[in-house]
């Protein structure tokens, strides 16, 4: 990824708790990367990765800050507006996991100043890298409708947001890339069931160009799923991003239907058209790829290469935008 008279990338890990250890795991396997440390501010975690990965164990942000070009922030929500602002002040690259900030103001303050440091901001919407939905986002023209859902069991970790932000957002993101559109109107509900912020909402986001997404998240749920079925004119496709896998239904003339490619099966013809045409079914074959050290690649290449990373910090800021305005249609209703 990079020539080979470049030295490593020097990367650190800011809070190793659940997903930060997997961060510093992936870091130590991607090529053109050192994982220089780790800085956690509990000590037994910070020791305990940094033995486990043979790196240094900071004692302070600042410390780590001194001895790396770039970080993953994998703090809790709250703080990654104060451990980034400090990092990009100092010109560190920074990975920060979703959402990117609690506010848009935060978000704006880091987008500004990322662009005073010259630095890369990319925001951790890892769905993104999901190879289910790359395989998925050739065939899509012009979708029209969006069925999201993303149900997972109660786990006490993300609590400190609401669903909105810490499961939905990741929907968000994904519809907001590929509907290249404004959003005009938003009509959510939901409901605080187990923790004191909102586990279970659903949201209908209308785009000025006619499309609709229908958006469900649910932190409180027995059984897990995350699956976004996408509908658009002669076709539906549908991803699951749990079992990396996807699905894509097409009605297509004898000429198209013979230019496929990918293994299918004709499920039937419909005849009442100028032209008949074919229901055909693909299962595309989905690389086997890990959506987390795809991200961090990424990353590291939009700082090799200076060029705006996959899921920007505008991204993330956008995504915030559009969950805060779900919060505030969640908070006029009453259920
Ligand atoms: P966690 O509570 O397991 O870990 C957070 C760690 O950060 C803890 O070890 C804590 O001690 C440390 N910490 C807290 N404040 C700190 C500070 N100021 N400086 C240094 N360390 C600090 O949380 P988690 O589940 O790992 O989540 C971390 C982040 O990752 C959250 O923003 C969450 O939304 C995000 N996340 C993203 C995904 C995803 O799919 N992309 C999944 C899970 C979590």
């Amino acid at each position: 990824m990079h020539a080979t008279n470049e030295r490593p990338l020097r990367i650190g890990v800011v809070g190793v708790g659940h997903l930060g250890k997997i961060h510093a795991r992936l870091w130590k396997e991607v090529e053109g990367a050192e994982l220089i440390g780790v800085f956690d501010e509990v000590a037994e975690s910070r020791d305990a990765i940094a033995k486990e990965y043979d790196v240094l164990a900071f004692e302070a942000l600042e410390d780590i800050l001194d001895s790396v070009d770039a970080i993953s922030v994998v703090t809790p929500t709250f703080a990654h507006h104060a451990v980034a602002k400090v990092a990009i002040a100092r010109g560190i690259h920074v990975l920060i996991e979703k959402p990117i900030t609690t506010t848009l103001e935060e978000a704006e303050e880091l987008l500004s100043l990322a662009i005073t440091h010259n630095v890369k901001i990319q925001v951790g919407h890892v769905e993104r890298f999901n190879p289910a939905l790359l395989v998925v986002e050739p065939y899509l023209k012009n979708p029209r409708f969006f069925e999201s859902h993303r149900l997972a069991q109660f786990t006490p970790r993300g609590t400190d947001v609401p669903v909105v932000l810490d499961l939905m957002v990741h929907d968000i993101d994904v519809i907001l890339s590929l509907v290249k559109s404004p959003v005009v109107h938003i009509d959510a509900s939901g409901i605080a069931v187990v923790s004191e912020q909102v586990d279970i909402a659903n949201a209908r986001i209308k785009f000025e160009n006619g499309a609709i997404a229908n958006v469900t998240s649910s932190r409180i749920s027995q059984n897990p799923m995350r699956k976004l079925r996408i509908f658009e004119r002669d076709a539906y496709l549908s991803i699951d991003f749990a079992t990396k896998s996807a699905e894509v239904f097409r009605l297509l003339d004898e000429e198209a239907a013979k230019a496929v490619t990918t293994p299918m099966m004709r499920l039937g013809q419909i005849e009442n058209a100028e032209k008949p045409r074919s229901i055909v079914y693909e299962r595309p074959v989905v690389k086997d790829l890990n959506p987390l050290k795809h991200e961090l690649e990424l990353f590291l290449h939009a700082i090799r290469t200076d060029t705006e990373p996959i899921v920007s910090g505008i991204d993330g800021m956008r995504a915030l935008k559009v969950a805060n305005e779900i919060m505030v249609s969640i908070a006029s209703q009453t259920i």
